[in-house]
């Protein structure tokens, strides 16, 4: 019905969707290298590979490998259980582009630089520029990476599976180890009943010869198309470490995928449920040892879940300083806007505090001496604990700088919100981390003395610091108790970063952080802080 006193309306024009403005383009091809002043910092501070990563971040963040990236994560992996007879397959598929992107990464040494002459903070940067371009396939290359160190408790094996877990290269056949040029590793050690209590696991394993046979059911196996897993399992003198390959010499060995999970995060890899039934495994480490064997694999897989929320913050700040540059609201563009400056500065603190923490704790990695084996035990669980505890609310306040567009998947920010918070729950959730601390500070001495000097080194040059670091250390002259584990851990791990920024950063990183995330006064949201050197922060994240 119309309007008798409405005017007659123009003679209508239709849309013309070519003449699109205050739209910002698609960012195209993105040097992840280049445009990263913290990740160009910390590698030359300690010791990276500048050359490699220089080529890796280029090309890695071209739109070609984004698009992979979306590719990938569009098509659901899928699982065939059995072939059209009824016959086992236990197979999954994956979009090509899943296998593109493990050749790119593989093939630029991710899983097995750091073993081969490289270092450990060259991989954790390449764990940050991945994790920018598609997280999910970080997953089989971090778990192959960490496995090398577990491997070494059976140097006859390590000997036939190491040299194709550190191959420059991505050799997905299904056929067994020794026909393969280059390998990947999962792990498998949660059960149904518990994931943190591995004590409680049920899977039985019984000698068969030289080998032994396993029998049981994993509740979570991510990789499941992986060359073979690492897996404790309850032998006749207790909890043990094994490897489970899953090709044999006569074809596959009796691992059953069940079913994928229908998980909350990246779509391109895959989590199974899986059962042993009677699958040939080799024992790795003494019997009884699993847990003290596989940690060395837990240790590092930690590494990279602390690096992997800072380049998912990393992603996400860049996102949204493209388009806060390149979006106008009220005739000012945003990143103009008084208020959106604060809130981007603010973000930025947060990256430059994961990002500080993550090569530290790489270069303990790389360290020689007993001081950095015991340090790094307890800064690569300060850094995943605070790195993930942030990274959900940095990418949520990064989605909302896009307003509606922020929860558009056509934008990486959806898939990176959904992936914030997966790497704070595996490899020891929350609480666990910071029980974990404190059992860590109280075993090893060594440990407590290199964090308290760490903590000691940035004194003098910040009075919020000194005064923070003494409140610290008032509270707990001694081992605090259980119930307070997560308030030390955060009070460490923000003392820590401080520490690091004000010895290592300009003096706008480190005097920010210090007035946020050291004193009290300031709100429970990002942007409710004030004295922030916003113009030199948010040139930091390399806003166009
Ligand atoms: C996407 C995805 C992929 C995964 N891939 C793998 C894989 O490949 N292989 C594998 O083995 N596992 C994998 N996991 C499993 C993961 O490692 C476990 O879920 C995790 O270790 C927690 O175990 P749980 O789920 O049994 O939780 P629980 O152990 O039951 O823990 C539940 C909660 O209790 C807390 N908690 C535990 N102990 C204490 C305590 N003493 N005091 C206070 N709080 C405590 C934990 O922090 C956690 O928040 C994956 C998980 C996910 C989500």
């Amino acid at each position: 019905m119309t309007n008798p006193a409405s005017p007659q309306p123009a003679t209508p024009r239709p849309p013309a969707d070519d003449e699109v403005f205050n739209q910002p383009c698609p960012p195209g091809d993105i040097d992840l290298w280049a445009a990263d002043i913290p990740l160009r910092e910390a590698t030359a501070r300690h010791g990276g590979d500048a050359q490699t990563l220089a080529a890796y971040g280029a090309s890695a963040g071209t739109a070609r490998w984004r698009e992979a990236a979306r590719e990938a994560n569009r098509q659901l992996p899928e699982l065939h259980t059995h072939d059209r007879g009824g016959r086992r397959r236990d197979v999954v598929t994956f979009h090509p582009a899943y296998h593109d992107l493990l050749h790119l990464g593989l093939g630029a040494g991710y899983a097995g630089d750091a073993w081969t002459g490289g270092s450990h903070v060259t991989h954790a940067a390449m764990v940050y520029l991945h994790s920018q371009v598609e997280p999910g396939t970080c997953c089989p290359m971090t778990m192959t990476y960490a496995a090398v160190p577990a491997l070494a408790a059976n140097p006859a094996l390590a000997a036939i599976w190491q040299p194709r877990l550190t191959a420059r290269g991505y050799d997905p056949a299904c056929v067994p180890i020794t026909e393969k040029s280059a390998a990947t590793l999962g792990m498998a050690m949660t059960e149904k009943q518990g994931g943190s209590d591995l004590r409680s696991n049920q899977t039985q394993a019984l000698p068969d010869g030289e080998a032994f046979r396993l029998t049981g059911h994993k509740w979570f196996c991510s990789a499941p198309m992986s060359d073979g897993f690492l897996t404790l399992a309850q032998a006749p003198g207790g909890l043990t470490c094994f490897l489970v390959p899953r090709w044999l010499d006569g074809g596959a060995n009796a691992i059953h995928l069940m079913r994928l999970k229908d998980k909350l995060g990246n779509r391109a890899n895959a989590s199974a449920e899986i059962e042993y039934h009677g699958a040939f495994a080799h024992r790795i480490g003494e019997e009884g040892d699993g847990v003290r064997t596989i940690i060395a694999m837990v240790h590092h897989t930690r590494l990279d879940t602390a690096m992997a929320p800072a380049g998912l913050m990393r992603a996400a700040l860049a996102e949204a300083a493209w388009w806060c540059a390149g979006r106008s609201v009220f005739q000012r563009r945003l990143i103009d806007q008084p208020l959106m400056r604060r809130v981007l500065a603010d973000l930025a603190l947060d990256l430059e505090g994961a990002v500080a923490l993550g090569f530290f704790a790489a270069a303990t990695f790389d360290g020689t001496s007993d001081a950095d084996r015991a340090l790094a035990r307890v800064v690569v669980a300060l850094a995943k604990f605070l790195s993930n505890k942030r990274c959900p609310p940095v990418v949520y306040e990064a989605m909302e700088t896009l307003g509606g567009m922020g929860y558009v998947e056509e934008t990486p920010l959806p898939l990176l919100y959904r992936e914030a918070p997966l790497n704070s729950i595996w490899e020891g959730s929350g609480n666990v981390i910071c029980l974990d601390i404190l059992r860590t500070l109280a075993k090893v001495p060594l440990a407590d003395d290199a964090l308290q000097a760490e903590l000691q080194a940035a004194t003098g040059a910040d009075n919020r610091y000194d005064a923070a670091l003494a409140a610290h250390r008032a509270r707990w002259p001694g081992r605090p108790d259980e119930g307070d584990a997560r308030w030390f851990a955060d009070s460490a791990a923000r003392l820590l970063a401080a520490s690091l920024l004000i010895r290592n950063t300009p003096g706008a990183v480190a005097d920010g952080w210090c007035a946020s995330r050291l004193d009290a006064a300031r709100g429970m949201v990002s942007g409710a802080i004030s004295g922030l050197d916003e113009a030199a922060l948010i040139a930091r994240i390399g806003a166009p």
